[in-house]
């Protein structure tokens, strides 16, 4: 019954891309390597593999699309298996981090980027594809531009295209914009394919309310609200998009928008006779995709509907009938902040390109607007004009070691497409010398060629892999699941539920014994999964169900990988003597000897990495209100608002360090990448 209603709009022989079908199979069989751009919906992701499926692709090989975004991948893989009418999993499939939902019979393969790099360890020829697609490479993620250096690499080494393989690899990118001579000139001036588009022009108006002085202010989520029910009660039928920066805010501004249209009198309060409701819907990378799926559903004949977006419906997923565009002109990006020298996720101004990218969503099928709740002013003096690629504003460790382990050991002088400052690539290294994942020499070591193989932070890797050489992963292992899955704890809108969710929350952490917020994690995953009705236990304790899963199956799958290690020879082995609790925080230690705190003041800390940062403990830790208790501490990650903030910490002792901390120090930069100065 869905197919059919499903298909009305984005009918596949309706879209721009579908004429030119014969020429771009042609274009892929001619050109070991092409570009092909054109505008965001226009078919590119769904259609050309379908092509070259039907063209015999799939016949010696895969076709394998990279997505910089894992729901972008799960939910074009979900309409490409509807429209080739076969079951999800079967001849195509997915692969993200920890979801595999593939089989032998999977041809066409849509995955995160970060997955085609880790099947480029294991298989650098990429033998099981036939063509590999680089999808939305105009993002510039992180893991994308590792890709496109390394085909580039495999390319302009003439016999690197068939080595290790018994027919050429086909590989082409995808991008929606422009860029596509910088593109072309990387990969020694190769063909770019344009799919003409027809763009409806879009009408673009500046707001009051958002100016220079509110860029650290969280008074955009209100604004955004206020506009998108004045688009609502004013514009013509249509849908409306409202760009917004994450999950609470967007649940917050659904809440908002839900409180608020209630009260709408459709007999007098609206413009446009024939609106007769508003449907709200959020968009966000973590929520399930059957409620994702909806975004895609055209509303009822007489009701609006208006998506509560993040910056996925920029580019990866395209909604129809989107007549009207509100924009925060914020996103929440990782930045690599040298304040305290590691990623921090914040709330920045989009670039120009971003917001001109964002209003173009008004203009697919008919003429459009665009409402930007900013000034003029802000647009002038706080957007940039473009987006700063991700590989020079986030850490480079992972990456930098997954190179290394891929024999690329000049790591400055690899073919970036931009590249990321020396610093960076430096500050890399020496993270990766302090896990001894690489030696003095800037060499893979044995411990880091087993880090390599865990899709995890290398800091949470070398805690993981710390504590399995001491025989106690079942420690380790459930912390580094939960760490890896988002949403554990519930935060309820309402003031009187937030407060009862906050109390069972502290009593989970209070079961512990100690103010340590890993040992939180661990208890609540073993509570969790040793209890007979899990699924109620969680909705007693206002713990996400959906999280705890995925966190169930996370962990069994970083234990197989574990296991799979252990079999080795030369596994480490370590011994220890003391009590559990001091074991747990010095497994711990091992990978986060980067981000301790020593508290300075009041409740005050200071991060001991050379960058000597003020932190305070989030109002989530269970260190919370007890800073006066503990003089040192180790934390996961910071979060940047008003203040720095401190999230899962754990207090230890400074002996447990002391030995650490200097090897901060005490090693030479240039020396550890004395490869590339040679
Ligand atoms: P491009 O990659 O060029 O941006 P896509 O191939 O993603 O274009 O989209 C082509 C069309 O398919 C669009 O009209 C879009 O709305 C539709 N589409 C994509 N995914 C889905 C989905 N999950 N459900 C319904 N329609 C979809
Ligand atoms: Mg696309």
């Amino acid at each position: 019954k869905e197919t059919g209603r499903t298909l009305k709009g984005g009918e596949p022989k309706q879209l721009p891309i579908y004429p030119h079908k014969n020429k771009l199979v042609q274009a892929v069989r001619h050109n070991p390597f092409l570009i092909v751009t054109g505008e965001t919906g226009s078919g590119k992701t769904t259609q050309l593999p379908q092509y070259l499926y039907q063209a015999g692709y799939c016949k010696d090989g895969k076709v394998g699309v990279t997505q910089p975004r894992r729901v972008a991948a799960i939910t074009v893989a979900q309409r490409v298996a509807q429209e080739m009418k076969c079951t999800l999993g079967r001849e195509v499939g997915y692969q993200v981090r920890f979801d595999d939902c593939t089989s032998q019979d999977t041809v066409v393969k849509y995955m995160t980027d970060g997955c085609l790099l880790r099947e480029v360890l294991a298989d650098p020829s990429l033998s099981q594809y036939s063509v590999v697609i680089l999808d939305e490479v105009h993002e510039r993620s992180l893991n994308t531009d590792i890709l496109l250096g390394l085909l580039k690499n495999v390319f302009c080494n003439s016999a690197g295209a068939t080595k290790g393989r018994s027919f050429p690899l086909k590989v082409v990118v995808m991008s929606a914009t422009l860029e596509t001579d910088k593109l072309s000139a990387f990969f020694n001036d190769c063909p770019v394919f344009e799919i003409p588009g027809r763009v409806f022009p879009v009408t673009c108006t500046f707001g009051s309310a958002v100016g220079p002085k509110d860029v650290e202010s969280s008074f955009y989520v209100k604004e955004v609200v206020k506009v998108a029910l004045d688009v609502h009660t004013s514009e013509q039928a249509g849908d409306i998009l409202v760009f917004l920066t994450g999950q609470s805010e967007i649940e917050h501004a659904c809440d908002l928008l839900f409180d608020k249209a209630e009260n709408i009198d459709y007999r007098y309060d609206v413009l446009d006779r024939t609106v007769e409701g508003i449907l709200i819907l959020p968009l966000y990378g973590s929520m399930p995709t059957d409620q994702q799926r909806q975004i895609f559903q055209p509303p009822p004949p007489g009701i609006r509907k208006c998506v509560v977006a993040t910056n996925i419906a920029a580019t990866s997923l395209t909604i129809n009938g989107i007549k009207y565009i509100v924009d925060s002109g914020f996103v929440k990006q990782l930045n690599h902040n040298s304040r305290v020298g590691m990623d921090v996720l914040e709330v920045v101004p989009i670039s120009k390109s971003e917001a001109q990218q964002r209003a173009g969503r008004a203009g697919r099928t008919s003429a459009g607007k665009c409402f930007r709740i900013y000034t003029k002013e802000f647009w002038e003096k706080c957007m940039p004009e473009y987006t700063v690629p991700e590989i020079q504003r986030t850490s480079l460790t992972a990456v930098i070691l997954t190179l290394k382990c891929l024999g690329v050991h000049d790591v400055i002088r690899f073919p970036y497409l931009d590249c990321p400052e020396e610093r960076f690539i430096l500050e890399a290294l020496k993270q990766l010398y302090q896990f001894d994942a690489i030696d003095r020499r800037g060499k893979v070591t044995k411990l880091g060629e087993l880090m390599v193989e865990f899709p995890l932070h290398p800091g949470l890797t070398r805690a993981l892999l710390k504590a399995a050489s001491l025989g106690c992963e079942d420690l380790l292992l459930p912390v580094a699941a939960m760490l890896s899955v988002e949403n554990i704890f519930f935060r309820p809108g309402h003031p009187d539920k937030q407060k009862e969710a906050a109390k069972k929350h502290r009593a989970l952490a209070a079961t512990t014994g100690s103010m340590n917020d890993f040992a939180t994690l661990l208890s609540v995953f073993n509570s969790c999964k040793s209890s007979d009705r899990p699924s109620a236990w969680c909705k007693e304790n206002w713990i996400h169900w959906r999280a705890l899963k995925s966190a169930f199956s996370v962990e069994t799958q970083l234990r197989e990988i574990l296991l799979r290690l252990q079999q080795r020879r030369d596994f480490p082995v370590e011994t220890f003597d003391g009590n559990k609790s001091e074991l747990f925080r010095r497994c711990l230690c091992a990978g986060y000897f980067t981000n301790v705190a020593r508290r300075s003041v009041g409740k005050v800390f200071c991060t001991m990495d050379g960058h000597g940062s003020m932190v305070h403990i989030h109002p989530s830790s269970s260190l919370f209100e007890q800073e006066a208790e503990v003089n040192w501490v180790i934390f996961h990650d910071v979060l940047v608002t008003s203040k720095m903030f401190i999230r899962t910490a754990c207090p230890i002792r400074y002996e447990w360090v002391k030995d650490l901390l200097p090897k901060l120090h005490e090693v030479d930069v240039y020396e550890l990448s004395s490869v590339a100065r040679q």
